[in-house]
C-alpha cells in the first residue's frame, strides 16, 4: 500500500496531473472507448502496445475511477492481462484488482487533499464502498 502510494506521488509529481487520461497519454498508454457491455473496462497489453478499454456507455464522470483502476494495472502489472471489471468484481479481493483500487483511490485523492469523500463518490465515480473504506484509512 505504501509503494503504491508512492508510485502514485512520484508520478503526479513529475507529470504534473493527476488526471488518469492524461497520464496515461503521456505515459503512451492507448486508452479507448469501445462497446463492452456490462463491462466497465479492462486492460491488457498487445505485443508492446498497452492498452485501457473503457466502456463507451459508463456515464463520464464514472470513466475517472475507471480509467484510474486501469492505469493502476497498467503500471503496476504492466504484462499481464487483467481481468474484466465489472461492477461485481470491484470488490474482488484478488491482490491485483486490490492494488488496482488502491492505485486509483491514490491517484484521485493525491492532488487535492480537501477532496470529500462525496466528491470522489459524485464527482469521480468512486465506488460508495471503496470511498468509505479511504476514510476509515486516513
Ligand atoms: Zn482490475
Amino acid at each position: 500500500m505504501e509503494l503504491i502510494k508512492r508510485k502514485v506521488e512520484l508520478l503526479v509529481s513529475k507529470y504534473d496531473t493527476n488526471c488518469p487520461f492524461k497520464l496515461a497519454k503521456l505515459l503512451g498508454i492507448k486508452v479507448e472507448f469501445e462497446y463492452l457491455g456490462k463491462i466497465l473496462g479492462y486492460y491488457n497489453k498487445n505485443f508492446r502496445c498497452q492498452l485501457i478499454h473503457l466502456n463507451e456507455n459508463t456515464e463520464e464522470h464514472k470513466q475517472f475511477f475507471v480509467c484510474s483502476h486501469e492505469l493502476g494495472h497498467a503500471i503496476l502489472h504492466p504484462d499481464e492481462n487483467t481481468p474484466f471489471l465489472k461492477k461485481h468484481t470491484l470488490f474482488s479481493t484478488s491482490k491485483i484488482e486490490t492494488e488496482a483500487n488502491n492505485f486509483a483511490l491514490e491517484l484521485i485523492f493525491s492532488k487535492n487533499d480537501c477532496i470529500t469523500i462525496e466528491d470522489a463518490i459524485n464527482k469521480y465515480g468512486v465506488p460508495k464502498q471503496l470511498a468509505l473504506l479511504k476514510s476509515l484509512g486516513r
